[in-house]
């Protein structure tokens, strides 16, 4: 198995940042192999065993990919016809059982989180974990106050499924660019939304997802892993502290 900074292994193990786990280890709260390390810098083969506070703990092996994603490509994990999300990204994560948390349609573009941590996507998606995904719509009319205070409020859609209240903000002079903030993801939810205000969709574009941003630095198509803080943060609104 390969060797790991002690400080990575722990920031992984319990789910904390860099600077945290250096903190921990400093403080005498770390074994490995049974023996206490105060050495952040101490390298470890990530098959060994690591107990924090007297109790052992497994080094993640899971991946937390942000992928700015295309239009026209489907998010599934695989498809026999057709690429999907999981595609692009598998040449450099092949071993793993890779998903994207939660589904952008075809046509969106924009954050996508993959990932083979199946805990961590379900509690991401789930609408009782309230954690925001923020939108930007490009609208084919100018959407008036009163349309947008209706979606504030919580639209009811043409099935009879209500929405919950979203945040709602115009983006551009002539009100045809909207940002929408959502604490749910129902099929086709936005388009679906806006379509109660007689606005059909253009352009829709995935912006956050809770504290964690679509690094504006990733090109169309193209991915990095999650940083340490990134997911420290995440792990902090869903609310599961080591
Ligand atoms: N709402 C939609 O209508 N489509 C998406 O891809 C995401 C949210």
């Amino acid at each position: 198995m390969p060797e790991e900074r002690l400080d990575k292994v722990v920031a992984s193990i319990c789910r904390v940042s860099r600077s945290d786990a250096r903190k921990i280890i400093r403080s005498g709260r770390v074994r490995v192999l049974g023996s206490i390390v105060t050495d952040i810098g101490f390298k470890t083969d990530t098959a060994n065993t690591v107990a924090v506070d007297g109790t052992e703990q497994g080094y993640s092996k899971f991946v937390y990919i942000m992928l700015n994603k295309p239009a026209g490509i489907i998010s599934a994990s695989n498809d026999k016809s057709r690429k999907t999300v999981v595609d692009i990204v598998s040449g450099s994560y092949r071993r793993n059982a890779l998903f994207p948390v939660g589904r952008l349609d075809k046509d969106t573009t924009g954050l996508l989180i993959i990932t083979d941590d199946g805990d961590f996507g379900h509690r991401v998606i789930s609408p009782k974990s309230m954690i925001e995904k923020e939108y930007t719509a490009v609208v084919d009319k100018p959407l008036t106050d009163g349309d947008i205070e209706k979606l504030r409020c919580g639209v009811t859609l043409a099935d009879g499924t209500k929405c919950r209240p979203a945040k709602v903000y115009t983006v551009s002079d002539d009100r045809r660019t909207v940002g929408i903030v959502l604490t749910e993801g129902k099929y086709h939810e936005i388009k679906r939304m806006l379509g109660t205000v007689g606005a059909g969709v253009n352009e829709l574009k995935r912006i956050r997802i809770g504290n964690i941003l679509l690094d504006d630095s990733l090109d169309i198509g193209m991915y990095r892993e999650l940083t340490t803080n990134e997911l420290s943060d995440m792990w902090k609104l869903l609310k599961i502290m080591p």
